[in-house]
């Protein structure tokens, strides 16, 4: 393990992680539904949804489809999902809104598309999609993200269409408590729902996306990890796919998706790089969350130093789904 031990932190937990190697040229999916402490009574919602996207995502492959089509697919089925922090049921901001980022990213090309703080999308890692295919561009954010996924067929919503109950409770609630006491926003208690997906397909090619509604009670324009490129996905054929979940703030900081994508060209198994990425994560600026990496020969890791973490994933061979490693 390089860099310094990580320091004591008891409201840290040990890193988890898992590998695993596939035959190669066989697909891959493997997808996260968010690094926290996933209550017992929530724990089946997060299982069947990350369950169900790795079921879209792999139709998508199984048609023929590439590794592109394969995340995008996954997330569309996790940002329907309201059991995650991504498109309808995601956190509200400070003012009571939804505000979506998200990220897809393919890694023969390095062709990406981003959208940041879109109000008016039920699915934006589609109108990322159309950035990443049909625009010079790769992030658009706000009224001008909205305007181009209009422009190339992605439909608008209501900002209301995106909000339900349980989470202007628990913003209330939240709210409530922080003008008492100073709530630890980033706690590990705290979800981290975001959603994220990483694909290889028979051609060999690999791709990731991420989408999240973000961090609760976070101020309007705030933007995380999640779909900035390096930071919460990244893909290039050349090193590795990887999603982020967690802390968005400290991810940023470390660039981690892309920190683990290098370690991965540099001869490392992802297995070994999921986990080193979380010890430095907590190491270097006291973050926690969780990755998905995965290469181009079909080797993957999954870490997280939070309690657990929804993650699923598939090959022709195995198929496995789970909320600890
Ligand atoms: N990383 C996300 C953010 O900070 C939150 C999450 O993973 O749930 O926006």
């Amino acid at each position: 393990m390089r860099g310094r031990p990580a320091p004591h932190n008891p409201t840290c937990y040990a890193i988890r992680s898992l590998g695993g190697k596939n035959l190669s040229s066989d697909p891959v999916l493997l997808v996260h539904g968010g690094a926290w402490a996933i209550p017992d009574d929530m724990v089946e919602a997060h299982l069947a949804g990350v369950c169900n996207a790795i079921a879209a995502g792999w139709r998508a492959l199984s048609k023929g489809g590439s590794a592109l089509d394969a995340v995008e697919e996954a997330v569309v089925v996790m940002e329907d999902d309201e059991t995650f922090d991504a498109g309808r049921g995601s956190f509200l901001n400070r003012e009571g809104k939804v505000q979506l980022d998200a990220l897809i990213m393919e890694g023969a090309t390095l062709r990406a598309g981003g959208v940041g703080c879109v109000e008016h999308l039920r699915n934006p890692v589609r109108a990322a999609r159309k950035i990443l295919s049909e625009s010079p561009h790769v992030y658009f954010v706000a009224e001008g993200a909205e305007k181009f996924a209009a422009q190339h067929g992605v439909p608008l919503c209501n900002n209301e269409d995106l909000i339900i109950p349980r989470e202007v409770e628990r913003l209330r609630e939240f709210q409530a408590r922080a003008a008492e006491e100073k709530p630890n926003l980033f706690a590990p208690a705290i979800s981290h729902d975001t959603v994220g997906a990483v694909a290889l397909d028979r051609e060999g090619n690999i791709a990731a996306a991420t989408s999240t509604g973000g961090t609760l009670n976070k101020a309007p324009g705030r933007l995380g990890d999640s779909s900035l490129i390096g930071c919460g996905c990244y893909a290039d054929n050349k090193s590795a796919a990887a999603s982020t979940t967690g802390w968005g703030e400290p991810i940023m900081k470390l660039v981690l998706a892309k920190w683990a994508a290098d370690r991965v060209a540099a001869g490392n198994l992802p297995e070994w790089v999921a986990a080193e990425a979380i010890n430095y994560l907590q190491a270097r600026v006291g973050g926690h969350g969780g990755i998905i990496l995965l290469d181009s020969r079909g080797r993957f890791g999954i870490a997280h130093n939070t309690p657990r973490m929804a993650w699923a994933f598939k090959t022709p061979h195995e198929e496995s789904s789970g909320i600890t490693r």
